[in-house]
């Protein structure tokens, strides 16, 4: 967050309350230096309010729910891979 284009902005930005506010957080966030870390903070941390990483809350829950699903086949590539 110290790094953040955030960081000298008023915390409310990114605390939409509409879709235009979202869109308004996403473009500073779009020229962030640490928009990737920000947005693997804000899920690894399951924050589900505000817009982190260019991400609002409605996309950070696809990208959590789209990882969920594709863990599980993770161990059967590898325990394939070590039958070979
Ligand atoms: S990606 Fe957005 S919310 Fe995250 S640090 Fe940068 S400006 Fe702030």
């Amino acid at each position: 967050m110290a790094e953040g284009r955030c960081r000298d902005l008023p915390p409310e930005i990114f605390f939409p309350s509409d879709g235009v506010g979202v869109e308004v957080a996403r473009r500073y966030c779009a020229e962030c230096p640490v928009k990737g870390p920000c947005l693997e903070y804000a899920l690894e941390n399951h924050i589900e309010h505000g817009v982190w990483g260019g991400a609002s809350e409605r996309e950070r829950r696809r990208i959590a729910r789209s990882r969920r699903s594709v863990r599980p086949h993770a161990p059967a590539a590898t325990s394939r891979a070590a039958t070979s």
